[in-house]
């Protein structure tokens, strides 16, 4: 089985909705790119162009309704190598052309959208295991393979797991969850990906290659690792990763709770995490959430907890975690709610549905120390319940670290019917900029594991402060004619407006 990447909607047209600046390609240019790889390119397939040029960002689910993508990539470059990747590189750098990478293209922040037109890199045909270090436990793969391509060779055949598994596990590429820092469901064992790389293969902006890590640990200068790691493909294209991996086990522990309030269950999770019980999922659903998918009554807030692992391991982490959830008013509820969870949760039926029915709807995690959860959570919601049109604002908590979790959020407007998409465009932005300054305020960070992509990008310098400076720097640095992912992560822009 090879995956590919999935559609977020149907898309029957091919129009431009962002009115950014774009960079023409010359036919000259065109053929030195079609002598490296094959290419596809606008003037000759831009419907193929389209599905390539756009993501899983949810506004943009609505434009695709109507036929639209936010920008259409000049030309599609299929590279199967390095080497591809560092020749086409070396081509757009010289030419100063937009270079954009596209992996599975479930991003949900606009990441991959080429704003500025120019060249989108599509990954997904580098998409093989290349070494299994059995005894250290490291698999290194291409930036394209996908999830159960990944997990299925690890598990059939050598007894293994990364044990990341994000929501869009079918969706995504090694590559994309590298770029975009991200978190997988059974974080809370398994770590977030930059817990799990242990080395990569860069693809800078001039076409250089470059490795970085590659061992256990070390203390040789700064982790170069982490310079790419989250860099959404705005300083080098990842193009080799090293992971971590972990035994298969298949002893499992499950619980489910119930809280009284929601501050009961925050303070729980808190004790349980702070006593160094890691269960692989620790879930906790606010009183709208627990009603609307885990049959909490609508003033309960439930608790799913799941580890997996060594069994003395696995039953000293639920035991540790049922005494902290019962000091704090817990009551042990069926444990077959987390198989309802575990049999649904990756299903995405209801984006797409409530976007036909007209709901602009969007997800926002935020990291958040544990002594400010209720704040943040509360300023959020009365923040973006007070924007025009808003109905709904929920949140759980997805991911736990000994200092803080996130929380995610999601937010629903519900504009009148036939709603030109300017106004849908509006009402969305006026919900965001609600609800991330509102986070940002009550103390939360800008992005747990989502990223920054397109949408985010607005808030990057106010998020970072003073130390925004020393990025644009190292930017500034490896990529001096700024053709990596322009438009994205608040970076300058040297080619004018992405129009967002
Ligand atoms: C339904 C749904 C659920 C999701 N759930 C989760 C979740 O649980 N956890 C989570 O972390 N995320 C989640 N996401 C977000 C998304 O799946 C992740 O961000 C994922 O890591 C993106 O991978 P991708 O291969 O699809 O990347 P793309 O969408 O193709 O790209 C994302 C960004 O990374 C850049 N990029 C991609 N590949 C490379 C590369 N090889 N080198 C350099 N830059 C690159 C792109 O330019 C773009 O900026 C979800 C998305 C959807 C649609």
């Amino acid at each position: 089985m090879t995956t590919t990447p999935t559609p977020p909607i149907e898309l029957e047209g091919h129009a431009e909705h962002l009115a950014g600046t774009r960079t023409a390609i010359s036919a000259s240019t065109l053929s030195v790119l079609a002598e490296i790889c094959r290419v596809t390119t606008a003037s000759t397939n831009p419907q193929e162009v389209a599905e390539l040029s756009r993501d899983w960002w949810p506004l943009a689910l609505h434009w695709a309704l109507q036929g639209e993508v936010g920008s259409l990539a000049a030309v599609v470059a299929h590279p199967n190598s390095t080497e591809e990747v560092s020749r086409i590189l070396a081509v757009c750098h010289e030419a100063s052309i937009p270079v954009t990478a596209a992996g599975g293209r479930s991003g949900v922040c606009g990441g991959s959208i080429p704003v500025h037109g120019g060249v989108v890199l599509d990954l997904s045909a580098m998409n093989s295991i290349t070494a299994v270090d059995e005894i250290s436990g490291v698999v290194t793969a291409q930036c394209g393979v996908f999830g159960p391509d990944l997990e299925a060779e690890l598990r059939t055949h050598h007894g293994i797991t990364v044990g990341h598994h994000p929501q869009s596990f079918d969706l995504a590429t090694v590559g994309g969850w590298v770029a975009c820092r991200g978190a997988g469901q059974y974080s809370t064992r398994y770590g977030k990906i930059e817990d799990m790389v242990v080395g990569l293969e860069v693809v800078l902006a001039d076409g250089s290659v470059i490795n970085t890590g590659g061992h256990a640990a070390g203390a040789v200068g700064p982790d170069l690792n982490h310079v790419f790691v989250g860099s959404e493909g705005t300083l080098g294209i990842i193009t080799s990763v090293m992971l971590r991996t972990h035994p298969v086990s298949n002893y499992q522990g499950r619980a489910s709770y119930s809280f009284p309030t929601l501050s009961d269950a925050f303070e729980a999770c808190r004790l349980a995490i702070r006593h160094d019980a890691t269960p692989a999922v620790l879930r906790l659903y606010d009183p709208i959430e627990s009603a609307r998918s885990h049959g909490g009554n609508g003033s309960e807030t439930i608790v799913l907890v799941l580890d997996e692992g060594h069994p003395r391991i696995v039953d000293a982490t639920l035991e540790t975690v049922r005494e902290c959830f019962t000091n704090c008013g817990a009551t042990a509820m069926p444990e077959d709610r987390v198989a309802h969870w575990l049999e649904h949760r990756n299903d995405t039926t209801a984006l797409q549905g409530l976007t036909k029915k007209g709901f602009v709807i969007d997800t926002m995690e935020v990291t958040v120390p544990w002594s400010k959860l209720n704040d943040v959570y509360d300023a959020v919601r009365e923040a973006s319940l007070s924007t025009p049109h808003a109905v709904s604002a929920s949140a759980h908590l997805s991911h736990s670290y000994l200092d803080g979790a996130c929380l995610y959020f999601s937010l629903a407007s519900r504009p009148p019917r036939d709603t030109p998409l300017a106004e849908i465009d509006s009402t969305h932005r006026a919900l965001w900029d609600a609800a991330q300054r509102a986070a940002l305020g009550a103390g939360a960070n800008l992005s747990h594991h989502h990223g920054v992509g397109l949408n985010r990008s607005r808030y990057m310098r106010e998020a970072l402060g003073s130390a925004f400076s020393s990025l644009q720097n190292i930017k500034d640095a490896l990529d001096p004619h700024g053709i990596m992912n322009p438009g994205k992560l608040g970076f300058d822009d040297k080619f004018g407006s992405s129009g967002w």
